[in-house]
C-alpha cells in the first residue's frame, strides 16, 4: 500500500438536484414530486468504505439534512466527515454575496445539528467558484470555514479556473481572505489540465487512467481528491428531461461506478479531509483568485 493518503468525497444530493436536471427545466418547487432514492446508494457507499477501512468526506446539501435527516445521521454515525454543499444546489454565479453567506450559514446550522460535530469544509454546487465568483472565498474564510473544494483547475463550459494550482494550496480571495483549497484530481496532458478525479469523467474514463493518475500523485507525494455522487451508483434512477449532452454526462457508465470505486478503494489509501487537513495546511503554495474581476 503506498504511503500517500488520498481524499475520497461524495456530494450528497438526489439525482433530481443535479445541475443537468436544473438545466433540463426541473425547478426546486418540483423536487418534492420526485421519489427520493438516496438512502440505498449511501448505504452501499458506507458498506464499501467500511470493507476497505476508508473514511470519506460527504458534502451534504442542506435540503437533504431537512428532508432525509436519517441519511445524514447514518453517515456521521459511521465516522465519516460531514461538510456543506450549500442549501439548495444553486450555483454561486446565481447568488449575491449576501445570499451566499446566508446559504452557507443555514447549511452549516442544519448539518451540525445532525452531525453533532463542527462543519468546516465546503464544496460549491457545480464547482462554481471561478475568478468571477472569487469573492465567495472571502465569505468562506469570514464564516470560519477551514477548507474549500470548489475550484476545478480545468477549462469547461460551466466552471473552472484553468490556471489554478492542481494540488491543495492556500486560496486568496480578492478581499484578502485566505482558505485551504483542495481541487479535484487532474492530470497534465499536452500542456492542459485534464479532469479525471470524479463524476462523469471518472465514469467515462477507463479505470486504468484513474489508477495511473493516482499512482502519479503517489510518486509526487501529493494527496489527490476524488469525488462522486450517490446517484452515480444508482443506474435504476428515473430519466429526467435534459439535453442530449447533459443526459450523456449524467448517465454514462452509471452501472460501472460501483466497481470503479471498489477498485480505487482496494488499490489506494483514502481518508476524509478532516484527517489530513493539518498536513495540507502546511502548504507554502498560494494562489490569488479574482484577477480581472475586482469591483
Ligand atoms: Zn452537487
Amino acid at each position: 500500500m503506498p504511503n500517500v493518503t488520498h481524499m475520497m468525497s461524495f456530494d450528497v444530493e438526489e439525482y433530481f438536484q443535479a445541475e443537468a436536471a436544473a438545466r433540463g427545466g426541473l425547478r426546486r418547487e418540483d423536487w418534492s414530486r420526485h421519489p427520493m432514492r438516496l438512502g440505498p446508494s449511501v448505504e452501499r457507499i458506507l458498506e464499501l468504505l467500511g470493507q476497505h477501512g476508508a473514511s470519506a468526506t460527504f458534502f451534504v446539501l442542506g435540503w437533504i439534512a431537512q428532508n432525509e435527516p436519517d441519511v445524514v445521521k447514518r453517515i456521521a454515525a459511521a465516522g465519516h466527515e460531514i461538510a456543506s454543499h450549500g442549501m439548495n444546489h444553486q450555483m454561486i454565479t446565481r447568488l449575491s454575496p449576501g445570499q451566499f453567506r446566508q446559504d452557507l450559514l443555514d447549511s452549516r446550522n442544519v448539518l451540525e445539528d445532525l452531525a453533532l460535530r463542527p462543519v468546516v469544509g465546503y464544496r460549491a454546487p457545480t464547482f462554481s467558484i471561478t475568478h468571477k465568483t472569487a469573492w465567495a472565498l472571502d465569505t468562506l474564510a469570514e464564516c470560519g470555514f477551514v477548507y474549500d473544494s470548489s475550484v476545478f483547475p480545468v477549462r469547461h463550459d460551466r466552471y473552472g479556473v484553468p490556471d489554478a494550482p492542481r494540488w491543495a494550496h492556500m486560496a486568496k480571495g480578492p478581499g484578502g481572505g485566505s482558505i485551504l483549497e483542495i481541487p479535484p484530481l487532474t492530470r497534465r496532458c499536452l500542456g492542459a489540465n485534464i479532469p479525471v478525479g470524479g463524476g462523469g469523467y471518472l465514469r467515462l474514463l477507463p479505470v486504468r487512467i484513474l489508477v495511473s493518475s493516482l499512482k502519479n500523485a503517489d510518486r509526487l507525494g501529493r494527496p489527490g481528491m476524488i469525488y462522486l455522487h450517490p446517484w452515480e451508483l444508482d443506474p435504476g434512477q428515473p430519466t429526467l428531461p435534459m439535453s442530449a449532452l447533459s443526459r450523456f454526462r449524467h448517465r454514462v457508465n452509471l452501472s460501472r461506478t460501483e466497481n470503479k470505486l471498489a477498485r480505487l478503494l482496494g488499490e489506494f489509501r483514502f481518508s476524509d479531509v478532516r484527517a489530513i487537513q493539518p498536513d495540507l495546511l502546511k502548504t507554502s503554495e498560494s494562489f490569488v483568485y479574482g484577477r480581472g474581476h475586482q469591483g
